[in-house]
């Protein structure tokens, strides 16, 4: 089967290597997951997911009488907070997801992009302006996601000055000049179906809490509260891990229909008592 998640990390290497406005970039910083979605949903194709984003200020929600618009209630204070991932003995400042099938089947067609590319560009050109596009949103000032971002660390469609696409298809078009080894890009030539009739499955990494995966989170903090007389409302359990580590990556097949867990393999220098 083919690793889907690791073919786009071999392609992010090759693209930063020859691309000097994103040659800042160290990729041992960035882990490449899968997400699910199907082809024909409507969402995105993938997310570049800032893990370095400040803790927030204290905040809390609050409910108010409709008629009177007076505080009827008040949550418990929290701040935000990125978890943690660590692999390698590193801290992962970024993540990017692809979504699965539903990238594999990205087409210059179906998108806007076909307006930044000259007539008869191959389809799967999408594909390849996608993994620079999130590449591009990796902030060489580590402030978070490049322009705006959203307050869980994701890509906001406002995050795209009205250049950005266009140094996005630059760049493509840069990379593909600088003479790639086919063998390097070749598996976004086919769709998804034509991935597993070649391979006979597509697999990418996951994290262990899938569909879930690294997210920002709410932790409560002691402050008092301005009136005690106000009902307070408990902040929800965080249910997702603060801290991952390279143990709560999981490969799942991804089908048509679903995503699925696949036996651990023993790690490299790890051996299996017989
Ligand atoms: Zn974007």
């Amino acid at each position: 089967m083919i690793n889907y998640t690791e073919r786009i990390s071999l392609l992010m290497h090759d693209v930063v290597e020859r691309t000097p406005r994103l040659s800042f970039i160290d990729l041992k910083e960035v882990v490449v997951f899968g997400r699910y979605g199907r082809t024909d949903a409507e969402g995105a194709f993938a997310t570049c997911h800032c893990l370095t984003l400040p803790e927030s200020e204290p905040g809390y929600y609050f409910w108010r009488d409709r008629s009177t618009g007076e505080l009827t209630r008040r949550s418990e204070w929290f701040v935000t907070k990125s978890p943690q991932v660590r692999v390698g003995g590193r801290d992962i400042k970024y993540l990017v997801s692809f979504v699965l099938p539903r990238f594999c089947d990205q087409s210059l067609e179906r998108s806007r992009k076909i307006d930044l590319y000259p007539e008869g560009t191959p389809s799967w050109i999408a594909k390849l302006d996608t993994v620079v596009h999130e590449l591009y949103h990796i902030d060489p000032d580590e402030t978070g996601i490049r322009r705006v971002s959203r307050s869980d660390g994701s890509d906001s469609p406002r995050s795209h000055g009205p250049l950005f696409y266009e140094e996005v298809a630059a760049m493509v078009k840069g990379y593909l000049a600088s003479g790639p080894d086919p063998l390097i890009y070749d598996f976004l030539q086919e769709d998804f179906n034509g991935l597993t009739a070649r391979h006979g499955g597509v697999v990418a990494t996951t994290f262990k809490n899938f569909p879930s995966f690294p997210q920002r989170y709410m932790e409560r903090v002691n402050l008092p509260t301005s009136d005690p007389m106000l009902k307070i409302e408990p902040l929800k359990p965080i249910t997702q891990p603060v801290l991952y580590s390279e143990d709560d990556l999981h490969i799942r097949q991804f089908t048509d229909g679903r995503a699925r867990r696949l036996p651990r393999l023993p790690r490299k220098g790890q051996h299996r008592a017989a």
